[in-house]
């Protein structure tokens, strides 16, 4: 009873409109509209959801206005948005879907970067696929700085890995007096070869012992 006439006094209070105000839950299954198919996706990374949440929350407590998003600019696959709200337009708020790293470059595009880079993939293919997909496109003049830097990380991971490698298939064998090794040949072209990549790898771990590129230069039937 008490809690009916509690409620009663609720409603009578605040009005229903006010009372959807504090309750502003919207369905979070939204169907695509045919004009949005072509709406701009970008890549974000979980924590910076969550600082948007948190932004969300701050501007909830100051103002029942809504938060819209007034400009979105890419940075390669990262979106900067600048939020305004449609009450007040000094409650106005950037966000970015990457947080930075200490270099002040952003996380997501590092990531996709390395992505690319390990992946084999030509930047031919990485373009047309960042394209086909609308979710932005870090330039090539970008791609070629940040290669640098991380070439000379993946040679050092590469040198310690074969290090480890070696050591590991050493202290495989109880009696000791050489090591096993199997050879991958891998064609860089399917016609005409003109080089190949030979890969070494331990007969007991598998693992890899050393990679040379032979060309046709220095081996005839390479
Ligand atoms: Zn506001």
């Amino acid at each position: 009873m008490a809690t009916e006439l509690l409620d009663f006094w609720i409603k009578q209070q605040l009005g229903s409109d006010n009372l959807k105000e504090l309750h502003p839950f919207p369905s979070t299954y939204s169907q695509t509209r045919s004009q949005d198919v072509d709406q701009g996706l970008f890549i974000t990374a979980e924590k910076s959801l969550d600082t948007y949440g948190e932004l969300f929350e701050a501007h909830t407590s100051i103002c029942n206005g809504k938060l819209k998003v007034l400009k979105r600019t890419m940075k390669g696959h990262v979106a900067s948005v600048r939020l305004m709200c449609t009450k007040e337009k000094s409650h106005s708020y950037l966000w970015s879907s990457s947080s930075y790293l200490p270099n002040d470059e952003f996380l997501v595009n590092h990531r996709i970067c390395h992505a690319f880079y390990s992946s084999g993939l030509l930047p031919v293919h990485y373009t047309r696929f960042v394209n086909g997909a609308g979710i932005g496109c870090i330039t090539k003049e970008r791609r070629s700085k940040l290669f640098r830097k991380y070439k000379k990380h993946a040679e050092n991971e590469s040198v310690q890995s074969v290090d480890n490698a070696i050591n590991d298939e050493i202290s495989s064998y109880d009696d000791l007096d050489g090591i096993n090794i199997m050879t991958d040949a891998r064609h860089g072209w399917r016609k005409n070869t003109k080089d190949t990549t030979v890969v070494a790898l331990g007969e007991k771990t598998h693992k890899v012992m050393d990679c040379e590129h032979i060309t046709k230069s220095q081996d005839k039937v390479a």
